[in-house]
This record gives C-alpha cells, structure tokens and sequence, in this order.
C-alpha cells in the first residue's frame, strides 16, 4: 500500500535525523511490501531564508495532502533576533492549528538498556519504564483569554483556563482508545479540588471511561501526579491531562527517561492523521558535525506507522531494530558513559536499518 508522507526536516540536526528515518522506513517498505510516498517541504529557520515566511502556504497544503507529516526540528541562533511572532518557532504553533493537532501524545520510555541514564533509583525503574502523557494541545490556560491591566494597584494580568465537554471527550478517548492498546489503565490528571475547569474535566472523563469498562480509570490531582512520577512511574500506563498541567508532566516524564535524544512524540487530529517529530529541538551546538542521535525521530516514526497507518507489526520492527543496536552496546555522545566508543548519525542509521 501507498502513504503519502510530508517530511519537513526543518533546521540544525533535523535534516541529518530525518535523513536516517527515511532509510529506515525505505527499508520497513521494502521488507513489508508498502511503499512511503515523501513530499519535502520548508518551515522554521529555513523556510524564512527561502520565501521569508516559517510557515509557508505550500508547506500546509502538502501537509493537508498527505496522510502524515514527519518533522525534525526548527529555530536556531540565526533566527533568534527576529521578534517573538516571526521566529521559526512559531511555524509549529501555526502547524497544529491547521492541522487541527489536539492531542500530543508523549511516551517516556526507558530502555533497560539505558537504565543507567535514569536519575530515580534503579529498584524503582527495574524491567524499564513505558508511559505515555496524553496532553490536550489546542485549549485551556494557553489559549484563554488573556490581558494585562492597568488597575489602582498597579498592574494585573490574567490567563483564563476554560474547558468544553466536546474538547475533554474527545481527548480522553484518545487516551482509552490507546489504552486499549496497551495496559489498559488510564490516570486522569487535574485540580479539581481547587479549578471548576477540572470539575467538568474529571465528570466528562467519567462519562468516558462507561464506554470503555475494560480500562480501569483513577483520578490524581496534579501536585500528586508530579510527586508520583518519581516516587512510583511504574503505577502509570496512559496519563491523560489538560494543556498546561501536559506541558509540565511530559517534560517530567520524560527526564526520568535520561536522553531528550531517545524521545519521539506525536500530534494527533480526528480521525488517522498526525504529526510526528522528536522532542529535542534542533540542537545547533552539534549540527553538522554528525554527533546527533536520530533514535527519537526513528522512534517518532514508529508512532507513526503504529497510530496513522495501523501497520503494528512495522512499528514494532523499528522499536526492536533500535533495542537491539542498544543491547549491542552502541551509543551515540548523547547516551554514552565515559569510555564506551561512540557512533555518529549515520553509523546509527546504518546499523538500525541493517537491524530490520
Ligand atoms: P535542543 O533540544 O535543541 O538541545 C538541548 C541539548 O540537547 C543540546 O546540548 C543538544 O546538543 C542536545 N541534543 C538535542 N537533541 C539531540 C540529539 N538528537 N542527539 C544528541 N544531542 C541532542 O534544545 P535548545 O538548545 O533549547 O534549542 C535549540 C533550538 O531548537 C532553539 O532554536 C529552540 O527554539 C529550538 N527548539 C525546537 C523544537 C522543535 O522544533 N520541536 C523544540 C525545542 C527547541
């Protein structure tokens, strides 16, 4: 079968991480008989070179077109005196808004192999970690009304946290949904002793949860998700919150990971589609020298194979091709202890596609 992809390998390391993906998934087509269909096209940095806007109409529009985008990274110091709205940045915020990208799913997964890059104790982490943060990425606190006012007292600001039953519904089927497709127990994360917003978000993930009686469902208020995540992460599977309390969890989550070099993520819509790209950013310190480790966008299309193409046994193949260059004792800089022998972008690509 065909799938159109939309590769926007964007600026520093993304285009070297790219690179090695598209090998990779070359190689899953070719093994499993697909064949993926790549569009190329600009955002960020280099597109505000090349047609002086970080998002340009085109890029959209073969987005649109195609049944995933695969995305490296964007921004760097070149671009960093432009003013906040015309940084490259910007060109992902624009991303998710046209594409209708309402729920960022983050996995924090520790390899056993990389168990020692783990900040928590090793008891606590035994057997590896798998979590996935389902984040609402379109509403809440970030997208409220907001202002800063003049008052007598001086100045006042606000942030306006609001939820809609059809925003909290569809984002917790997202959760139960990938549940269902793992252990089958989902932690709704929210204030809701304090925040009439959290009150309609627990009662609308209740409601949820009745369509889904194999999934078991708890409640944690925030501050208790936070301290939870280091005192006991294996407890959770899928933890599904708002935007803002999403913004911090993840990021949590995923340290406890070790490498932002191993971490994929995906923005998904209704219905298949989505975006797919690392967490790291473009890391300019090292681009261009081949030091980059192309693991977490590897992964990132992995996702993708497993959530927009439902091809379960392809992703797997890739996740298990990226286990065994690890238990085979190769590292890229960014996961090496002192001493072990260190490979480059390339080399990684090279021996995950020989993996497959
Ligand atoms: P960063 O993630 O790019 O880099 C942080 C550190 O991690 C650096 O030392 C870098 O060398 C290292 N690192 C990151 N990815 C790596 C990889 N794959 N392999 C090995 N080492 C890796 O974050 P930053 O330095 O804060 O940001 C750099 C630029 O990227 C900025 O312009 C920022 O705005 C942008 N950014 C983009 C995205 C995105 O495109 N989604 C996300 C975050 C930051």
């Amino acid at each position: 079968m065909d799938y159109r992809i939309a590769l926007i390998p964007g600026d520093g390391i993304g285009p070297e991480v790219i690179e090695q993906t598209v090998r990779v998934l070359d190689k899953i087509g070719n093994k499993y008989g697909h064949r993926f269909l790549f569009t190329g096209v600009p955002a960020g940095g280099c597109a505000i070179d090349g047609t002086g806007e970080c998002l340009p109409a085109k890029t959209i529009e073969v987005c649109r077109e195609s049944d995933a985008v695969l995305l490296g990274a964007v921004g760097g110091p070149k671009w960093d005196h432009l003013p906040g709205k015309e940084r490259p940045e910007m060109a992902l915020l624009g991303l998710r808004g046209a594409l209708g990208l309402f729920a960022n799913l983050r996995p924090a997964i520790l390899f056993e192999q990389l168990a020692d890059a783990c900040p928590l104790k090793p008891e606590l982490v035994s057997g590896g970690l798998d979590i996935v943060v389902v984040r609402e990425l379109t509403g809440g606190i970030y997208f409220g009304e907001k202002d800063t006012v003049q008052t007598a007292d001086g100045m006042e600001a606000y942030d306006v946290e609001r939820y809609s039953e059809m925003e909290v519904r569809r984002i917790a089927k997202v959760a139960f949904d990938m549940a269902m497709k793992r252990n089958r127990r989902v932690t709704s994360v929210d204030k809701a002793n304090v925040l009439e917003s959290s009150r309609l978000w627990r009662r609308v993930v209740t409601e949820v949860a009745a369509d889904y009686p194999e999934v078991e469902l708890n409640h944690f208020y925030v501050d208790n998700a936070a301290m939870q995540l280091v005192r006991e992460p294996k407890q959770f599977d899928v933890i599904v919150t708002s935007n803002i309390f999403g913004d911090i969890l993840s990021d949590e989550a995923s340290q406890v990971t070790g490498s932002i070099g191993m971490l994929p993520s995906a923005s998904l819509a209704t219905g298949n589609f989505g975006m797919y790209e690392p967490v790291h950013g473009s890391a300019p310190d090292i681009a261009g020298k081949d030091l980059a480790n192309p693991m977490a966008t590897i992964l990132s299309a992995a996702m993708m194979l497993r959530y927009t193409f439902g091809l379960l046994e392809e992703a797997d193949a890739v996740e298990a091709a990226v286990g065994s260059v690890l238990s085979a004792g190769y590292r890229t800089a960014d996961i090496a202890k002192e001493g072990e022998d260190i490979i480059g972008t390339k080399r990684c690509g090279d021996l995950i596609v020989d993996a497959i």
